[in-house]
């Protein structure tokens, strides 16, 4: 999936609400066990480094390294929108 893809998936989670905002503070960094990522949905190939974040109290999104930075770009752009 591109990057751009991903940006527009993140977008949709955020104002559909699926996505927390603003996101938790707790996210665990460590070695994936082959999961699929949330906002790409390609294979986080085990061992590779994995975001975790807590959606709720029962979900939890399993990232990309990469892809966690462009959710914390979303959401911070996101942010400032409802600011401006
Ligand atoms: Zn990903």
């Amino acid at each position: 999936m591109s990057k751009d893809a991903v940006r527009a998936r993140i977008r949709e989670f955020i104002q559909s609400g699926f996505l927390p905002h603003p996101l938790p503070r707790k996210v665990w960094v460590g070695a994936s066990d082959g999961r699929t990522c949330f906002a790409c949905q390609e294979l986080i190939e085990r061992g590779h480094v994995e975001c975790e974040v807590v959606l709720a109290s029962t979900i939890l999104a399993h990232l990309h390294r990469a892809c966690f930075d462009a959710v914390m770009g979303a959401t911070l752009e996101d942010e400032g929108q409802r600011r401006a």
